[in-house]
């Protein structure tokens, strides 16, 4: 038996050796041969950047690299400061012509590569921009209607600057509760937005305690008497042309945070502010002069429904902080590993830490998964663009800004550590990024609560199916590597894995004798744990349907290494699922580590084509020298 698994761990351990039997198609034969040293680094660059998007994130990065607001130090800044400095850079973007507040609904492959490009060199910058273009501009696009457009101009300079205000104290994930108030007064047609009760007020608004002119206020619209549920209208915070705050509303800082510090979040409270009728964002509902409703839709829970579908943009946007905080950390970190010299056969043979088998296991798996979870956002925004948007866009955006968030606070973790106490360091940037980016896990709607949602939307489609079980695979034999370097096995374990995740929490739900609500809400860690199936399923084939169509290297060998790290991470499950065998769970670390290896090999080449402009990252040398 001992002999046995020294056998197969020996197989493992040469990546290079082709197996005699293995049947895979080309582009799996790959996945036997050793990467070749000379990656096209413009091609990799390409397909990373998306052929929609490409010419947009260049024109991004060169204003990074030439504008002077963009060489300013921004670590350890006093907070007011930092603020104004993010405003400036704010400013100087909406002046460059790079974005235009109307790309969130005309043309989101530019807004949102631009923002993309910002979140390589800091997430205060982009955080701004996203409040004011994603979640200002987007209810202007998305909620209003002609009457609205006159606040397109300004804003588009920031000549005006918009907040967004939804979370109250009392209520943050369930908008439903929120308890500010509209209420329509037909005499002189105002409505008039209140705080009627200290936890209605607002509070996290981004923008909001120093800069936003306006702010599209999310509140429940009442007429005589009769509350229509939750409407969003815009409401003048400050006075456009001297800048003090209107009457009736105060604003307060929420002050000091774990991070985003050059953001000003306050807490606002209205005291009868009255605002025309005609501020009511009325795409769907609308209340005429004499104070009669109208909605598009016959129930209040459908117009709410309808008011909260255009965040999905935003959702996908905020994945976009994710992929540049990660992408500037690997690149740190990788190119550190290249560098700093620990250990090595002899005293006077020290050798770079990533020639370490641990440092290639942590920073490999991260890189990979970062690039595979970029090409499926690629997908989402083209479906985005779409004129008739798919069924599954909400929950699947609701989806990847779970996952990658989660993903990409434990990847900067590693990053830190692997870079050691230099990583600890503010000036090599990556504690920055690490304090930022926790919060992409809370706004925007919380993980927890997201991954809910994509569960619903699962157990619904379940529902309409008729019958449709996948055939259960079995990895099981002796070469362990033909069985694992397959993507059809692959993809029906995720198919699988799926399945019984939907099938387990269907049956909780259903075995449960108490209430809907309660039914639901005992399940909740099965609707996460189906969640994380299912992106991790349809990351994947949306990676191979790239490979199928642009075999770029070291594409293929990316896939392989994310999907057997994904397997690894639910390794107890798949095996006690019966899906794969004890011994060839056994070999699965052993192929990470293969090809951890191979990607290393080209690593500096991928770091390369994400080209990161110089100033969003400590220079190579800084990282360990400055300091002498
Ligand atoms: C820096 C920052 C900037 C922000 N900017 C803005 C902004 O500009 N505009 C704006 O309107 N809001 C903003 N927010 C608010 C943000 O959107 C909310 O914090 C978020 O929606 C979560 O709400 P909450 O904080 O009230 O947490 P809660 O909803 O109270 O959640 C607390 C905990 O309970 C869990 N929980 C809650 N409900 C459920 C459930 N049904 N199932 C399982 N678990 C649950 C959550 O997972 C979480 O761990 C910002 C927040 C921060 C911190």
């Amino acid at each position: 038996m001992y002999k046995n698994r020294i056998e197969i761990i020996k197989k493992h351990l040469d990546v290079n050796s082709q197996t005699t039997n293995n049947k895979n198609e080309v582009l799996e034969k790959e996945l036997f041969n050793s990467i070749d040293a000379n990656i096209n680094v413009g091609e990799l660059k390409l397909l990373i950047d998306s052929v929609e998007a490409s010419k947009y994130k260049d024109a991004a990065r060169e204003f990074i690299r030439n504008h002077p607001k963009f060489k300013e130090n921004f670590i350890g800044l006093d907070m007011a400061t930092y603020r104004q400095l993010v405003l400036e850079q704010c400013v100087a973007v909406a002046n460059s012509g790079l974005i235009h507040l109307t790309d969130i609904k005309n043309n989101l492959h530019r807004y949102a590569g631009v923002v993309e490009m910002f979140s390589l060199y800091n997430n205060n910058v982009c955080t701004k921009l996203g409040v004011h273009y994603t979640l200002f501009g987007g209810t202007i696009m998305f909620l209003g209607t002609s009457r609205h457009e006159k606040y397109i101009e300004d804003a588009n300079t920031l000549k005006t600057m918009g907040c967004f205000a939804m979370t109250e104290i009392g209520h943050g994930s369930n908008v439903r509760g929120i308890e500010t108030t509209a209420h329509y007064d037909k005499q002189t047609k105002e409505f008039i937005i209140h705080s009627p009760t200290p936890t209605s007020e607002k509070f996290w608004i981004g923008g909001s305690y120093l800069h936003a002119t306006y702010t599209t206020v999310f509140a429940n619209l009442i007429i005589d008497g009769t509350n229509y549920g939750v409407h969003a209208l815009v409401v003048p915070l400050r006075c456009p042309k001297s800048g003090a705050i209107m009457k009736g509303i105060t604003i307060k800082d929420c002050g000091h945070k774990l991070g985003l510090n050059g953001i000003d979040n306050g807490q606002i409270r209205f005291d009868q502010v009255r605002i025309p009728r005609e501020n009511l964002l009325n795409k769907y509902s609308d209340v005429s002069e004499d104070g009669v409703y109208k909605s598009q839709f016959n129930t209040p829970i459908k117009n709410f429904a309808a008011t909260m579908a255009p965040f999905i943009v935003g959702r996908m946007a905020i994945t976009k902080g994710c992929s540049g905080a990660a992408k500037t950390s690997l690149s740190i970190a990788i190119e550190f590993s290249h560098i700093r010299k620990q250990f090595g056969p002899s005293a006077n043979n020290e050798l770079p830490l990533i020639t370490l088998s641990s440092q290639q296991r942590r920073l490999m798996a991260p890189l990979a998964r970062t690039i595979l979870f970029d090409l499926y956002i690629q997908r989402l925004t083209n479906e985005l663009c779409q004129e008739k948007l798919p069924a599954s866009i909400h929950a699947h955006c609701s989806g990847i800004k779970a996952v990658y968030s989660w993903f990409c606070v434990a990847a900067l973790q590693t990053c830190r550590e692997a870079c050691g106490g230099q990583g600890y360091r503010s000036a090599n940037r990556i504690a920055e990024f690490k304090n930022d980016c926790d919060i992409v896990c809370t706004y925007e709607g919380d993980n927890t609560v997201l991954m809910q949602q994509l569960a619903k939307y699962l157990l619904g489609v379940k529902q309409k199916q008729t019958n449709t079980t996948t055939n259960r695979i079995y990895l099981d034999g002796e070469d362990a590597k033909s069985l694992l370097f397959n993507f059809s096995n692959i993809n029906q374990l995720f198919e699988t894995r799926e399945e019984i995740r939907l099938a387990e929490l269907k049956q909780i739900i259903s075995n449960s004798k108490e209430p809907a609500y309660f039914a639901f809400n005992n399940a909740i860690p099965w609707a996460v744990k189906l969640g994380f199936a299912h992106m991790t399923k349809i990351v994947f084939q949306n990676s191979i349907n790239t490979l199928k169509l642009k075999n770029v290297k070291p594409l293929a060998h990316l896939i392989m290494l994310d999907a057997l790290v994904s397997i690894e991470e639910d390794l107890g499950w798949f095996v006690s699922n019966h899906l794969i065998s004890p011994n060839v769970a056994q070999s699965i670390p052993f192929l990470i580590q293969d090809l951890c290896f191979e990607v290393t090999k080209v690593s500096k080449q991928i770091i390369a084509s994400f080209d990161i402009p110089e100033n969003c990252k400590p220079s190579s040398k800084d990282l360990i020298s400055d300091l002498f």
